[in-house]
């Protein structure tokens, strides 16, 4: 519901108006009947500037001709006569400065006259201040012209001034296209300047009128097949136009427009009514407009002998109980008026159906200024600084309404507004979806594990914006508040959040123009902080600290709301498809600013987690005693719920939440019973001739484990919040199971918890189509096929992924791959089947857009995998590292990912929960390699004494000790960073972790180093 009303600008919004509607001009509405069905064959009307718009050149010409005793009809004659190349035409073609037009034109003009014309002054008069002023019923046109939706354009020969400046002194804003021929390079009547203009237009010419003063301008627009009417004089002119569009050119009341016809009301009844409502001295003629958004709750602008009045309808037809409500907003408008809130004085609530057919309810019509742009253009600092003050302090006033005194404590339901409200937008969004959006589905699981403690319940406005205030066109005084639908009793700091969403909106946006391309401070707009300060400090409340929770809750909703506007586009077939492919992006995008703030709430309770609650540490270093010893880190009680263990960082296995632990206590005696036994065998296995063939055992326990529950695990519930795939573990969770995992190489396989399977199978989860997921990724959920990630390449630093230089290029429903890739590992594993390639389908594009990711069957022609390269001597077999070249290699056009140029953004996606596994894997298997080392030192006696008693033994363990702690550590901050701000840390988390901290634990410091920099060829 709340979608009608942010998108179209409410009715009660329309029901502005300001200073303008005392200068309207009305014609009896008995003249002329206006019946216009508001489909008009036109769908744009052009106007000529000089002549039409503004008074005519040729009277200047005559009057200046009088004044300086030059002989009538010179300028004239010089302005038509001399073909293409006189000085005029080349003037207004921009080919001439004014310095040399005036040059050539007084020779022209002195000619003609056969004396010297000082052409100086005509070029003065012409652009002088009284010549450039819009005729009044000409603008009026023009709004009563857009009001019924048709478009406007000025289509004008104009030239450059001295300044350099053209000369156009019309407000642009009331045209849609705006064609000056001096910057255009052609001028009317070369055909191809009418052309350009409907062509911006975006019309046929038989859908356009053409208005000018000049007789072969018109006749070259009408060749091309555009209705033409002649400005001779302009009253009689728009009369013409009057009847070729169907509706009047004046009577203009901003945002209003004739009455739809199916829209239309009684008006004798209407009129009765009135008259009874208002006193029988108010008579006169009844004038109804219809304001122009919406079909909601139909709302009227009427004209009553004096009297300015909204009237507010429920639509026709049935309608749910509670929907369209206009009986509530009558009573929170009645109530609010008498606690002292500005709003719109209510007058009247006829709840009678058979007056015009619905109920319905009439207010004054409230005039003063709305101020559409909130970067309020032509203020200076200090006037908007205070009108964002007055914006503060109105809202407080509507926040510190007494509910009791004001008879509204029952408006709605007291506390868990915020929750209750997650849970609306959830369900209507659901309702609406129309294809996976990760961020929602993060946020969606987010928002409810976040919600704010204690809330307040006061009156909430629900759309509160500075576009619903109208202010007193002299000063910063809110005179009315507007938009009251989506009111009820809920949480103040959600409407003050709600309110400073424009500061982080794109100021292109349609649907809220926004702040964020603005230096606000330089404007003298308040910062969304200071804004949010004010008004604690009116409220005389501390501030609050999950601010960053209401911003997010704030464009979830938005977000929620936009993804029905687009599924409704879809459906409905309404809108254009670029219009609905820019309202689904808009999700999108409302839901990712959504998430930056989840993202910053997320710091905030880690930062603060890690600060008021110390954490005790005892605990017994992991020694081998047959099986290995478990750890007793201390953290929090086990039984702690699901949510607050993301919130805490948990440093030991009996932290965890219940449902991960009893896995991780599976997963460990899974281990110590089949998988550390078999190490031997398989290693055996690994060294072998038959090393590239799999081993049956692995086989066998799959199968096991698989029965056991333990398989999937490390599917991250952000990424399957239904759990439909893996085992719904937070990263921080399956970091644990991951650690023990790491403690023997077959173990992640075994588990169906082996990269890069587990990465392509996130990638295919997060971003692939149905079809997609049920060739390739139900196989690899079952262990049945192992697939490969093809990216890196030996001819560029593929540590950044935009250097990737393989070609993929389209071809008749086919891409075509080419390139060399190295490192791929998995990619001679016999039962690797799928192939997830990244290369180029647009080298042109913005650097990150270029990339594109393809499904690519392994068994496809063009493919060969040359070798195996080895890592500090090994080549992990049957996996293995490939070399592999891709030669002319066709997959089908769907085999691609999420679309042409998304590669870079699935990188990142699938670079997140796989860099900590690698690093939680490597942290398990530095245990080990700890735990043999210090058994060894024990066991091995030298020069008569144990290996621990000589030298720096202990040292160098207890220095490996600590690096492990160290790296261990870091890796599961960052986890618990991704599980509470999301993903993105990992750009600057873990991935260090990965490479430097943790390679010191086990591998020799001088080898790594030089390892690293050689990237992948330096192992
Ligand atoms: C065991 C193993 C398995 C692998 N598996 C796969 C796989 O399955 N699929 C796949 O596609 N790839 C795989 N790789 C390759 C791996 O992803 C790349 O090695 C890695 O991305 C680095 O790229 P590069 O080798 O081209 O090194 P380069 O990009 O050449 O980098 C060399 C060094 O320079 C540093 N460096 C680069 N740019 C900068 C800079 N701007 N500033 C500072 N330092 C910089 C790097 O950090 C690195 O230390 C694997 C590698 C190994 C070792």
């Amino acid at each position: 519901m709340g979608l009608r009303r942010f998108i179209q600008a409410s009715y009660f919004q329309c029901a502005r108006t300001s200073g303008i509607l005392k200068h309207v001009r009305y014609k009896p509405p008995s003249l002329v009947q206006w019946r216009y069905s508001g489909s008009s064959l036109y769908k744009a009307v052009i106007f000529d500037m000089g002549g039409v718009l503004l008074p005519s050149p040729y009277r200047v010409a005559v009057e200046w001709e009088v004044r300086n005793c030059i002989p009538p009809g010179t300028i004239k004659q010089a302005l038509i006569s001399g073909g293409e190349n006189r000085p005029w035409m080349r003037y207004m073609r921009g080919e001439l400065t004014s310095a040399e037009f005036l040059q050539e034109f007084g020779h022209q003009c002195s000619e003609i006259a056969n004396l010297s014309v000082p052409v100086d002054s005509f070029l003065s008069d012409l652009t002088s201040s009284q010549m450039s002023k819009q005729l009044p019923i000409m603008t009026e046109a023009l709004e009563c012209i857009r009001a019924e939706g048709l478009k406007t354009a000025v289509l004008s020969n104009n030239f450059y001034l001295h300044s350099g400046v053209s000369f156009l002194p019309l407000d642009r804003s009331q045209f849609d296209v705006v064609i000056e021929s001096c910057r255009e390079g052609i001028c009317k009547p070369d055909p191809r300047i009418y052309t350009l203009c409907l062509e911006r237009l975006g019309v046929q010419p038989k859908e356009s009128i053409f208005l000018d003063d000049i007789g072969q301008n018109l006749k070259a627009a009408a060749q091309l097949g555009i209705k033409t009417v002649k400005v001779d004089d302009p009253e009689a002119a728009l009369k013409e136009l009057e009847s070729c569009l169907g509706f009047p050119l004046q009577g203009f009341v901003p945002h209003t427009r004739l009455v739809r016809p199916t829209m239309e009301i009684p008006k004798d009844p209407l009129q009765k009514y009135l008259e009874e409502v208002l006193g029988g001295w108010t008579t006169g003629p009844l004038i109804l407009r219809q304001f122009s958004h919406g079909q909601s709750n139909p709302t009227y602008y009427i004209k009553f002998g004096d009297r300015h009045l909204v009237l507010r309808k429920k639509p026709p037809g049935n309608l749910l109980p509670t929907a369209h409500a206009v009986e509530r907003e009558y009573r929170v408008l009645k109530a609010l008026a008498e606690a002292g809130v500005p709003v719109p004085k209510v007058l009247a609530l006829c709840e009678d159906s058979s007056i015009i057919g619905t109920p319905f309810y009439l207010m004054e019509y409230c005039s003063g200024h709305i101020y559409k742009d909130v970067s309020l253009p032509g203020l200076d600092p200090g006037q908007r600084r205070a009108i964002y003050m007055a914006m503060n302090k109105v809202l407080c006033k509507i926040h510190r309404v007494d509910l009791k005194a004001a008879g509204l404590e029952d408006y709605g339901k007291h506390g868990n507004y915020v929750q209750r409200q997650v849970q609306t937008w959830t369900k209507q969004y659901r309702a609406t979806e129309t294809h996976t959006i990760p961020t929602m589905e993060r946020l969606i699981e987010w928002l409810p594990l976040h919600l704010p403690g204690n809330q307040k319940t006061t009156v909430v406005h629900g759309d509160f914006r500075l576009d619903n205030l109208i202010f007193h066109p002299e000063g910063p005084e809110v005179l009315a508040v507007l938009d009251w639908e989506l009111s009820t009793l809920g949480d103040p700091i959600s409407d003050v959040a709600y309110n400073c969403m424009a500061h982080y909106m794109p100021s292109d946006l349609d649907i809220l123009k926004g702040l964020k391309d603005c230096d606000v401070t330089e404007l003298g707009i308040p910062t969304a902080e200071e804004y949010f300060q004010m008004y604690c400090e009116h409220m005389g409340i501390p501030p609050i600290e999950n601010w960053n929770f209401y911003m997010a809750f704030s464009f979830f909703r938005v977000a929620a709301i936009l993804q029905g506007v687009y599924k409704r586009s879809l459906t409905a077939g309404q809108a254009s498809s670029a219009a609905a492919e820019s309202s689904g992006k808009q999700v999108e995008l409302m839901a990712n600013l959504a998430w930056d703030f989840a993202t910053k709430e997320g710091f905030r309770v880690f930062k603060e987690c890690s600060a008021a609650k110390p954490l005790a540490r005892p605990y017994s270093t992991w020694t081998r005693n047959g099986a290995f010893s478990r750890r007793n880190y201390v953290t929090m009680a086990p039984s702690s719920p699901a949510h607050i263990s993301k919130a805490h960082l948990i440093l030991s296995p009996d932290g965890l939440p219940g449902r991960a632990q009893d896995l991780y206590h599976k997963l460990r005696r899974f281990m110590e019973i089949h998988i550390y036994p078999a190490e031997q065998v398989l290693r055996v296995h690994q060294v072998s001739q038959s090393r590239w063939t799999p081993h049956p055992l692995i086989e066998e326990l799959k199968d096991k484990a698989k029965s056991e529950g333990l398989w999937n695990l490390f599917l991250p519930v952000e990424s399957d919040p239904e759990v439909k795939y893996g085992a719904g573990l937070t990263n921080q969770e399956f970091s644990h199971l991951c650690e023990l995992m790491g403690t023997s190489l077959f173990a992640p396989e075994i588990f169906n918890c082996s990269p890069p399977d587990t990465g392509n199978m996130e990638v295919l989860v997060r971003y692939g189509t149905e079809e997609q997921k049920e060739r390739w990724l139900q196989p690899l959920l079952d262990g049945k096929i192992r697939s490969c990630f093809a990216m890196t390449e030996p001819q560029v630093a593929s540590s950044d992924a935009t250097n990737i230089e393989s070609s993929v290029v389209e071809e008749k429903g086919f891409y075509i791959l080419n390139g060399h890739k190295w490192w791929i590992s998995g990619a001679l594993d016999p039962r690797c089947q799928l192939c997830v390639f990244m290369g180029k389908t647009d080298p042109e594009a913005q650097r990150h857009k270029q990339q594109s990711m393809l499904l690519v069957p392994m068994d496809t022609p063009g493919i060969t995998v040359t070798r195996p390269l080895s890592v500090f001597g090994e080549e992990d077999p049957p996996a293995g590292h490939g070399e592999i070249f891709f030669e002319n290699v066709r997959v089908p056009k769907e085999n691609i990912l999420l679309g042409p140029g998304r590669g870079f953004e699935i990188a990142q996606g699938r670079l997140g929960p796989g860099r900590i596994h690698h690093c939680m894997r490597l942290v398990g298997y530095s245990e080990r390699a700890l735990a043999l080392m210090k058994e060894r030192v024990t066991s091995r006696v030298a020069f008569g004494k144990p290996l621990a008693e000589q030298g720096t033994i202990l040292e160098d363990i207890a220095k490996s000790r600590a690096e492990i702690e160290q790296a261990r550590l870091l890796v599961l901050k960052a986890a618990l960073l991704m599980d509470t701000a999301g993903n993105k840390v990992c750009v600057w988390g873990p991935p260090r972790a990965n490479s430097t901290s943790l390679s010191s634990c086990s591998r020799d410091r001088h080898d790594q180093n030089g390892g690293s920099i050689d990237g992948s060829a330096g192992y």
